[in-house]
């Protein structure tokens, strides 16, 4: 599979390393899913366009460069907001756009309950966060609104991807770039990605 892109970086895998660690407290899970998240925004910002532009020092006329694109970031409630920060960090003007989704328990399809995205696109490129590509179900049902709404290049940000997640988006949209700290091993029987971190939502809020 093309379009997948796991960090080579050791600080991503170093910082991993203490966010899977059971004995992180909620406090320091934050701070470290807050610099993966940057560490990552970095990576998959590594392409973007830029326009050419003359910037006044001092002294005299540089040539500098400009970021094109007007940035929107999308958080996967609840546990893709703690990646917010981090991104915002790097793209200080990036819009936040929420979409709140839930898996209906007997279709086992996400089901939007709000979306107040406005009738024209206000941003280019959209950057999906969420910190666990488990089924994937979340990721391609916003994906598809996003695309709907008229976002024509779309990133996925994740930390830790399963298998599973990563074939279902890219199978479903091969186009949008995934990146990722880690690709693990499986999901086990109740969805959870192993080894994984455990429940990234609770682990960061400390409702576990
Ligand atoms: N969501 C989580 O928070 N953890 C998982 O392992 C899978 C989905």
């Amino acid at each position: 599979m093309d379009n997948i892109f796991p960090s080579p970086h050791p600080l991503v895998a170093h910082k991993l390393s203490l966010l899977r660690n059971v004995k992180t407290e909620p406090k320091r899970f934050r701070e470290l899913t807050r610099e993966i998240a940057a560490l990552l925004t970095y990576e998959a910002t590594l392409d973007i366009p830029t326009i050419n532009v003359t910037v006044t020092t001092p002294l005299a006329d540089a040539p500098g460069l400009t970021v094109e694109d007007k940035i929107g970031l999308v958080p996967i409630l609840r546990a893709g907001l703690g990646m917010v920060e981090g991104v915002w960090e790097l793209i200080p003007n990036a819009e936040v756009w929420h979409i709140g989704l839930y898996r209906d328990e007997r279709t086992l399809k996400p089901v939007e309950y709000y979306n107040k995205l406005p009738i024209e696109p206000t941003v280019s490129m959209c950057l999906v966060l969420d910190p666990m590509l488990a089924t994937g179900g979340s990721a391609v049902a916003t994906v598809g609104i996003l695309k709907r709404w008229g976002v024509r290049k779309i990133k996925f940000v994740g930390i830790i991807g399963a298998p599973e997640g990563i074939k279902n988006l890219h199978t479903h949209y091969p186009e949008v770039p995934i990146h990722l700290a880690a690709i693990d091993e499986r999901l086990n029987d109740h969805g959870y990605i192993l080894p994984g971190l455990g429940d990234a939502g609770d682990r960061q809020f400390g409702t576990g």
